[in-house]
């Protein structure tokens, strides 16, 4: 579906209409077809039985008039009396008086001639050309439909009625000895038709639209009089065995209708009337088409229902879901104090809810675990980094000490030399440069051992502090060779220096029971020197030269001659 969102909602209404059609429309189509046939059929019965019903009755009404006229003739008086007696004229008045249809009875001698008849009509004339007279004279006769050809002038007419039409009766007048005397025969008004039919009528059939017709072997309407040339209504071969069937009339509306055979009055004489009862197939179809209405109007409101209990039933689980999905994005953005409840929600909603809501609990707990966890790890690191930091810092005094006496080592003297004279350079001034050497060290080794030896050089070495400024720089650069920097200062005060600490350590109480000496080499850094270690050779030359000039001295004053 694409007009409407892919949702339970939406699709559970869908399944219900789908059901819904699947159960009402077999039982509309049931109705169109098998309940409408079944209803023609039975109808078409009923017709058919009220078809059979007229033309029996109207079938034995003609042969009852048949009958009396040919009794009538055979009565003594017809046989007997002479042709011109009264009697006749009084008993034919009797005859029509006992049935008011009757127009006209006559008697008519074997000439033609009407000698006695009703109201004396006709009395006098020739009827010898009529078909009555001339198939009477033979035998029992009944004459078809016909208009009034000789009796319309004289009898009266009602005011707005068509031709006068009757239908004749005659039976030929014996004598005692068998020879015809003469023809009997009554003509009755054709209205008797329309009584006999209202009679067999039902009394609703006016409201059902239902009409009934006689038919004559033409095949054109005889009853109701009038409607000869509006319809035609269908022949006898339009109905099957069932004598009933539908289709269109010569109006052009479809008819159910059901036919029915007059049986002839008179042995031997085919007469072909036939009786036809008709309904529009739509009146009779109306109870099918009601009960279509009806179920559709049931099917109609049950879809409507079904698709309120639908739509109510799904939103009972979609609208929590769609809740729980919104409480979900709030944790989502980061309210961790949202609850996933729902409440009025169906016991499986519910229990999700529960175990979303857990699922979200231990998220956040693991979440909150892991950044305490994140925190002490950089509280370790950066301890770790504090400490690691302080060992690299001892690890830079340690390779910059010497371990026996403290003072700085050769390394740490190169670092000092380079930023002095990279200061110097920058800054202009000068700083002096003293090497020193213990005199005839390899002997106090040798007589007291290597650690006296040591002892010794830890003796100096504390000595050497004694002697200089804070801001001046000692350093141990051999076995028994200590290097002093001396700051901004002119090659006589590193000379003076330098002769102070000859005399201090000469006269220094060491931890051996004899002197120990020192030689000094003096020389001094300028600006102009290119070279770093240029004073540093120049203070081991002077050094040799104390230690050539018999040790315990300085060399590379300004006075000594360099
Ligand atoms: P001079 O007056 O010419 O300097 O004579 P000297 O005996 O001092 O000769 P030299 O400088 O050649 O000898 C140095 C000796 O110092 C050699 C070595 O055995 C000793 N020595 C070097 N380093 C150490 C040390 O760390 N401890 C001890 N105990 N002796 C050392
Ligand atoms: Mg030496
Ligand atoms: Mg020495």
């Amino acid at each position: 579906m694409t007009f409407l969102p892919d949702s339970f909602r939406n699709r559970l209404a869908l399944l219900f209409v789908g059901l819904a059609l699947l159960v009402g429309l077999p039982t509309y189509l049931y109705l169109d077809h098998v309940y409408a046939a079944r209803l023609i059929r039975d109808r078409g019965e009923a017709l058919r039985d009220l078809a059979s019903a007229v033309a029996a009755v109207l079938g034995e009404n003609l042969r009852e008039r048949q009958r009396e006229i040919e009794l009538l003739a055979q009565t003594p008086l017809y046989r007997r009396a002479p042709l011109d007696s009264p009697d006749f004229q009084a008993s034919l008045e009797r005859v029509q008086e006992s049935y008011p249809q009757y127009s006209w009875i006559g008697l008519a001698d074997p000439q033609g001639t009407v000698r006695a008849a009703t109201g004396k009509l006709l009395v006098g004339k020739s009827v010898a050309q009529r078909p009555w007279f001339i198939n009477g004279l033979q035998g029992s006769f009944f004459g078809d439909l016909h208009e009034a050809l000789l009796l319309s002038k004289l009898l009266p007419q009602a005011e707005g009625q068509g031709p006068v039409r009757f239908i004749d009766f005659a039976s030929p007048v014996f004598d005692e000895s068998g020879r015809v005397r003469g023809v009997l025969a009554s003509h009755a008004h054709w209205r008797w038709a329309a009584e006999v039919v209202q009679v067999m009528t039902p009394h609703d059939a006016e409201s059902n639209a239902l009409d009934v017709f006689i038919v004559n072997q033409d095949n054109v309407v005889i009853y109701p009089e009038g409607q000869e040339k509006a319809l035609l209504a269908p022949d006898k071969a339009a109905f099957n065995s069932r004598a009933y069937s539908t289709g269109g009339w010569g109006d052009g509306v479809s008819y159910l209708s059901a036919t029915a055979q007059v049986r002839e009055i008179i042995p031997g004489q085919h007469l072909g009337w036939r009786i036809v009862v008709r309904q529009p197939t739509a009146r009779t179809l109306a109870d099918v088409r009601d009960l279509q209405r009806v179920v559709l109007l049931a099917l109609v409101g049950a879809t409507a229902l079904f698709l309120v209990l639908a739509w109510w039933s799904a939103s009972r689980f979609s609208r929590p879901l769609e809740r729980l999905a919104a409480l979900a994005h709030r944790i989502e953005a980061g309210d961790e104090k949202t609850r996933l409840e729902v409440t009025d929600a169906p016991q499986e909603i519910r229990g999700l809810a529960a175990a979303l809501q857990d699922m979200a609990d231990a998220l956040l707990s693991h979440q909150e675990a892991l950044a305490q966890s994140n925190a002490q790890l950089e509280e370790k690191v950066s301890e770790r980094t504090a400490a690691l930091a302080q060992a690299n810092a001892e690890l830079h005094q340690l390779a910059r000490r010497d371990a026996l006496t403290s003072l700085a080592n050769r390394f740490a003297a190169n670092e000092r030399l380079q930023d002095e004279f990279l200061r110097m350079r920058r800054h202009g001034g000068s700083y002096g440069l003293l090497m020193l050497d213990i005199d005839f060290f390899k002997r106090i080794n040798d007589t007291l051992g290597h650690a006296g030896g040591d002892e010794v050089l830890r003796h100096v070495a504390a000595t050497l502090r004694t002697l200089v400024r804070e801001s001046d720089f000692i350093a141990r650069v051999g076995g028994e060779e200590f290097m002093v920097l001396l700051p901004e200062s002119s090659l006589a005060d590193a000379a003076r220096v330098g002769e102070k600490i000859r005399a201090g350590i000469a006269a220094s109480q060491p931890p051996i029971d004899r002197q120990v000496t020192v030689s000094v080499g003096v020389a001094l850094a300028t600006p102009e020197q290119e070279d770093m270690d240029l004073a540093v050779r120049q203070a081991d030359t002077q050094l040799y030269r104390a230690k050539e000039a018999g040790r315990n001295r300085v060399a590379g004053g300004p006075q000594s001659a360099a």
